[in-house]
């Protein structure tokens, strides 16, 4: 049986899959498109093939991991370093193939403003195809990276187990409201610059029963853009997050949000979080 710290960490890969899954959806949605030249729709289909091939054996990979029993493990450790290491490469080639496909699109975008006369080129349905793939290539290292991680963790030794917590967390304020700044001790854990953006990454706990929170701050770059998202954490999620994984933790969580972004609203939330609007 997978302990409390596997479970977690094997929902989150799941998580991660499970988004990376629905990045892939832009690209089949054009592949019929008439706008989109023979050579550029060949590799979109290589590409979407290719990323569902890994999709499902990085799945199976996880299965086998969920059934597997940890101390068989622990005592063949240079099989599982080599099992992490398989995950880790094949679940980064998506990140590859994104490129590969977004730079093909921006050529083709590029040869039609090209051969347009002078002065008569508009931005085409191209860019019902550039777009999603543009916003996806931001959101997918994230998704991979944090799942590369957290199989990469599930292969190290178990780390000590918290001290007792005062209250149940499900049970404490911290789950109604986000608290207030004398209510928690909060650690930074640093910035996410993906896409030029600067968010601030920290980790709140509360007072009362000891629960961490991941939080994310946005400050965005206009007025009433600024936004923050926070959601339960465990230790070895604590352990595993990096800045520039905390959007994907939060992408596969429930969480809070607010900010004058949502026009000082605060709601408990799921889905991926809302960072471009
Ligand atoms: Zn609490």
């Amino acid at each position: 049986m997978p302990t409390p710290d596997e479970t977690e960490l094997l929902a989150l890969i799941d998580g991660c899959l499970h988004r990376l899954a629905e990045q892939l959806e832009p690209i089949r949605g054009v592949l019929d498109d008439p706008v989109i030249d023979p050579k550029l729709r060949t590799l979109l289909v290589t590409a979407s093939a290719t990323a569902d091939w890994v999709l499902t054996t990085a799945r199976t990979m996880v299965g086998n991991q969920a059934v597997a029993d940890r101390r068989e493990h622990v005592a063949q450790t240079a099989a599982a370093d080599v099992d992490a290491n398989n995950f880790v490469g094949l679940i980064r080639s998506i990140d590859h193939l994104y490129d590969e496909a977004v730079a093909a699109v921006t050529a083709n975008e590029r040869d039609e403003r090209d051969r347009a006369p002078r002065g008569s080129y508009r931005p085409s349905q191209l860019w019902s195809v550039t777009l999603p793939l543009k916003d996806a290539t931001v959101r997918i290292p994230s998704y991979t990276q944090l799942a590369a991680d957290c199989f990469v963790r599930l292969h190290q030794p178990a780390t000590e187990s918290e001290a007792p917590q005062t209250s149940s967390p499900e049970d404490c304020v911290c789950r109604n409201r986000p608290l207030t700044y004398t209510e928690l001790d909060s650690h930074y854990l640093g910035t996410d610059h993906t896409d030029g953006r600067h968010g601030e990454v920290t980790i709140n706990q509360c007072h009362h029963c000891g629960q961490r929170w991941l939080r994310y701050y946005y400050e965005g770059w206009h007025s009433y853009a600024g936004r923050w998202f926070q959601t339960p954490v465990s230790p070895v999620i604590e352990q595993t997050v990096k800045p520039e994984t905390a959007t994907a933790v939060l992408d596969c969580r429930e969480y809070f949000c607010g900010g004058s972004h949502f026009s000082g609203k605060v709601r408990w939330t799921s889905g991926p979080v809302d960072l471009w609007g």
